[in-house]
């Protein structure tokens, strides 16, 4: 049973202390026995009462750490009422102390990556060195959106008509949300509300329940930086939650990051509901691997993309198209590498590969193994066999040759350490594959020839390309987004579409009064 009034009565009463008083761990409270992950409102924790939680386990050890709230109707109320009033102060605040506010923010995170890093693997299960990889990655968001002030800029016409200017500029939305998956619990986030706060809005956070305990630290982190208590806040939940955002009146706009069907459902319900909507989708990244390319080279670039992370990356390499006489040492490279990768606790520091975030997922990934074999694919490694260890939710990498585009191992985004390697005969062959199929994130052609590297930059309808290089995640300044399945809505991710994104625009014409050329007109305004 959920209870929102009651939460939101509490938001809306506050803390009754300052929020320096505020004395709070960044993470979790509880006893060790009884951890529980609240939501953020208004610059402190704020206890759930609804009644509901989740579970949130360590992969590395299948054991449950701790309880996460999942709000209720009321307490996602309670969290945008509070960014309203937020955001009609930060609106106000001058572009330079919003600048410093990120610069103190970005200092933070530059020197908590360690500690924040530590609680991405306890949760998430990715080795540690691949959590402070996605912070490093999140704090170029950061870094680029320090510049607010230059790319914030408006454009100046003067004389448009004869004492008539014209002045574009960009303004804020007001209150924003970002949902986000499991897989990047920190770099995500930071893809969002680094240019949402930037540009003036208060930011609302729906992280994964899966592993929430990030989400509080970049909370702390915030107002640690200076950042005005309400304009960042965090609402741990479930679908109750998303749906609370996408139909509340007081949220101007979502970015979502998820899987396919969810990314869907995000983009038409939020749409339906007059907001503006970016909602990025699951993947099937294919690397197409030409008969030039350097094997060994290319074997080391698909096996660190396709089982880094586990494979639960949007970017992973999940499909090589090998090319003609490539396959076969190709397929022996990928096979040679596997037994060296070492398996384990994320927090040991020569382990490369990590759990699997659930249970659940690992056994979801490891009946697509199965499937993969009964339809005729060829297990070259099966990640089922492998010596992993037996607590928590491990899997084994698994590499299967010989698929064809109807098997399910194929069809159907896995997001778990499975390669599958599809043999064609041409490049040709190879481009139509991908484009045929229906995501479209990411891509890598590997390849020494730079007129086959650029044929298929141009040809090939995928978002974000690679060449020779396995996970193009485009740096800050440019913009992240796939294209077809992949993304709904039609801004990118961060970057200069980012801040398109989190503004919307104003043409102020100007005249000053000149009573010499006043007079009544009704013909329509012309230029000359
Ligand atoms: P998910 O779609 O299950 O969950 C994403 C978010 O949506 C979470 O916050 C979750 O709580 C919420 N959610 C889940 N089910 C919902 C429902 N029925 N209604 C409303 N909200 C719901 O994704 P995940 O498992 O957390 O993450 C993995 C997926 O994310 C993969 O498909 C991966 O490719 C994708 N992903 C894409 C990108 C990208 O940039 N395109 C980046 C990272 C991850």
């Amino acid at each position: 049973m959920t209870d929102g009034s009651s939460e939101a009565q509490r938001a809306s009463q506050g803390p009754g202390r300052s929020p320096r008083q505020t004395q709070i761990s960044p993470t979790t409270q509880g006893s060790a026995n009884s951890q529980r992950i609240s939501h953020w409102i208004e610059g402190r924790r704020f206890p759930g009462t609804s009644g509901r939680t989740a579970p949130v386990y360590n992969p590395a050890t299948g054991q449950l750490v701790a309880e996460v709230d999942l709000a209720s109707v009321g307490a996602v109320s309670a969290a945008v009422a509070k960014a309203v009033a937020a955001s009609k102060d930060w609106r106000h605040a001058s572009l330079s102390a919003r600048s410093c506010v990120l610069f103190a923010f970005r200092e933070l995170l530059h020197e908590r990556t360690d500690e924040l890093a530590a609680v991405i693997t306890s949760e998430h299960g990715k080795v540690l060195s691949d959590a402070a990889g996605e912070i490093a990655r999140g704090l170029e968001n950061v870094e680029f959106a320090t510049g607010l002030p230059q790319l914030l800029k408006g454009d100046f016409s003067e004389q448009a008509a004869a004492g008539v200017d014209v002045y574009s500029i960009r303004q804020p939305l007001g209150v924003v949300a970002g949902i986000t998956p499991f897989n990047f619990p920190v770099m995500v986030p930071l893809w969002m509300c680094a240019n949402a706060i930037a540009c003036g809005n208060a930011f609302i956070l729906k992280p994964s329940e899966k592993d929430p305990s990030a989400s509080l630290f970049l909370a702390q982190m915030w107002k640690d930086a200076g950042l005005p208590d309400g304009v960042f806040s965090v609402v741990q939940g479930d679908k109750v939650a998303v749906d609370a955002l996408l139909t509340h009146a007081d949220v101007a706009a979502v970015s979502f990051v998820g899987s396919t069907p969810i990314a869907r459902y995000i983009y038409e319900t939020g749409t339906a509901h007059g907001k503006r909507v970016q909602a990025l989708g699951g993947a099937k990244n294919h690397a197409l691997v030409l008969p030039d390319a350097d094997v060994e080279m290319a074997a080391d670039a698909v096996v660190s993309a396709a089982y880094g992370s586990a494979g639960e990356r949007c970017m992973a390499l999940s499909v090589a198209v090998a090319v003609g006489e490539v396959a076969d040492p190709l397929v022996d490279a990928i096979a040679a590498r596997l037994p060296k990768l070492r398996i384990g606790d994320g927090t040991h520091p020569d382990t490369d590969m990590g759990p699997l975030i659930t249970a659940a997922h690992r056994d979801r990934v490891a009946g697509y193994v199965g499937a993969g074999a009964q339809q005729g694919a060829t297990v070259v490694v099966d990640g089922r066999a492998e010596d992993v260890p037996s607590e928590g939710f491990f899997l084994g990498t698994t590499l299967l040759d010989h698929v064809t585009p109807e098997m399910t191992v194929y069809t159907d985004e896995i997001f778990g350490p499975v390669l599958c390697v599809v043999r064609v005969e041409t490049y040709e062959q190879g481009l139509k594959l991908i484009n045929d199929n229906p995501y479209a994130n990411g891509t890598a052609i590997f390849t020494r020839d730079g007129g086959a590297a650029r044929a298929f930059q141009f040809d090939v309808e995928v978002g974000m390309v690679g060449i020779n290089v396995p996970i193009p995640v485009p740096v800050a300044y440019y913009s992240f987004g796939g294209w077809k399945d992949s993304l709904f809505g039609d801004t990118h991710m961060y970057g200069a579409e980012g801040m398109s994104f989190y503004t919307r625009g104003k043409v102020v014409t100007s005249r000053w009064p000149d009573p010499a050329t006043s007079s009544v007109d009704l013909g329509f305004p012309r230029t000359r």
